[in-house]
């Protein structure tokens, strides 16, 4: 693992399930959510011993819902975090918040652990769309959220929307974009709605789906020209209010670019902390076990029967892999050479300032034109990519267009 590293951590619990969601989370009782806090602390301390050394240079505490956990239950797992890993002074820290579940307390006692970035989930300011999607909040509980953030100290406040909603307009989105620059986040994310298998949504617009994709008409969701227009009025309008498109859902002021998320884009190494969280630690990817009891039965063998025992445990005995390699992960992946240059590209090009040669070089030892030479030449032709001064990105077309383009540098296997 590099000197300078990131952590994740993950809080799979929130007041009520939205109806499109399909990420780890969901409702879970006073008494899951405190054994829950006990093995994640037992985690974050196994962890933050296996990486001293290491400074941390980014946190992201996302869920679920971070901010529903109750005071003393994040503030362990905050002084916990601090007590294991060496945080840098200067590390960016944020905390994941749903409007309605904090308290002038709760972001106090943020602060004073080091948050210092808050992102706040509105996805719309439209009532009726709140109610559509199955969140707990309206567009007022949000601005009360944000007003006490300011006043807790938070400068760098983030803000989540969602596009492509059911029966949105461009009037309804512009309302939107308009009701949040009122208050000048210093970043905006915005991201279209996902209909995901298995969630309510799928139930209901999953024929909305498979009509897009065949190029027809579509009933409740936006179709496809809708939903292009939604996405570049999206862009147009935030550029021109000054935040800069620094990646392809993200913007932000001047800056105020997340450097959590940059350090996913650059392949930085980053542990993931809690259920099902994610982790690149040198050239290995795995993930923490997704099911609940059986990640916090791994953390109650370590607490009892000490790491020896959780290593000779059946589940875990199985990974194997040179490098960094959890206890916790339900798996390893071994990137080759050949995934690690793709990844380097994809996630790279996701950024505006796109991926320098002189980085890929040495990266990997060899010149980018040696392995993408002929992508490049035919990108280039299209006018999907520019290089310039020894940097590679993606033009407006590339973006608009990313899908087919990154699919580009996916090496023949
Ligand atoms: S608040 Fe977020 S994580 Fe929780 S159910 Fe809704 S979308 Fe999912």
């Amino acid at each position: 693992m590099k000197d300078r590293i990131s952590l994740y951590v993950h809080i799979p619990f929130c007041v009520k399930k939205c109806g499109y969601c399909d990420f780890l989370s969901g409702v879970y009782d006073e008494r899951t959510q405190a054994r829950y806090v006990r093995s994640l602390c037992e985690e974050i301390r196994f962890l933050g011993a296996a990486a001293s050394g290491h400074t941390v240079s980014t946190v992201y505490i996302g869920g679920g819902t971070p901010t529903w956990l109750d005071l003393d239950a994040m503030e362990t797992v905050l002084r916990t975090l601090r007590e294991a890993f060496s945080v840098s002074c200067d590390a960016e820290m944020t905390i994941e918040c749903n409007p309605g579940t904090v308290t002038a307390d709760k972001l106090q006692m943020y602060r004073m652990y080091g948050c210092n970035r808050l992102s706040i989930g509105l996805q719309s300011a439209k009532e009726s769309e709140l109610r559509l999607l199955g969140r707990i909040h309206t567009p007022e509980r949000f601005l009360h959220t944000y007003d006490m953030a300011r006043k807790a100290g938070f400068s760098n406040i983030n803000v989540d929307l969602m596009t492509g909603l059911p029966g949105q307009t461009l009037d309804d989105l512009l309302y939107t974009l308009e009701y949040v620059l009122r208050l000048r986040p210093s970043h905006i994310s915005t991201y279209a709605l996902m209909i995901e298998e298995g969630t309510p949504f799928f139930e209901r617009y999953g024929e909305d789906v498979k009509r897009r994709e065949a190029g027809e008409k579509t009933l409740a969701l936006p179709d496809e020209e809708l939903e292009y227009r939604l996405y570049k009025m999206t862009q147009y309008v935030l550029e021109e209010n000054g935040y800069d498109r620094y990646e392809i859902s993200n913007y932000a002021r001047q800056g105020y670019a997340c450097e959590h998320n940059c350090a996913y884009w650059t392949r930085g190494d980053y542990l993931g902390l809690g259920v099902g969280a994610a982790s690149l630690a040198g050239k290995n990817r795995g993930s923490n076990v997704s099911d609940l009891e059986e990640y916090m039965r791994r953390c109650s063998l370590l607490a009892e029967r000490g790491q020896e025992a959780l290593w000779q445990d059946d589940a875990v005995k199985k990974l194997q892999a040179d490098g960094f390699v959890s206890p916790f992960w339900d798996g390893v992946q071994t990137l080759s050479r050949q995934d690690e240059m793709e990844e380097f590209m994809f996630l790279g090009l996701r950024m505006n300032r796109g991926v320098t040669r002189r980085d890929f070089e040495g990266a990997f030892g060899c010149r980018i034109d040696g392995i993408y030479g002929e992508v490049l030449k035919k990108l280039r032709e299209e006018e999907m990519l520019v290089t310039e001064n020894g940097r590679i990105f993606l033009t407006e077309r590339g973006r608009d267009l990313s899908n087919y383009v990154l699919a580009h540098f996916l090496l023949g296997r």
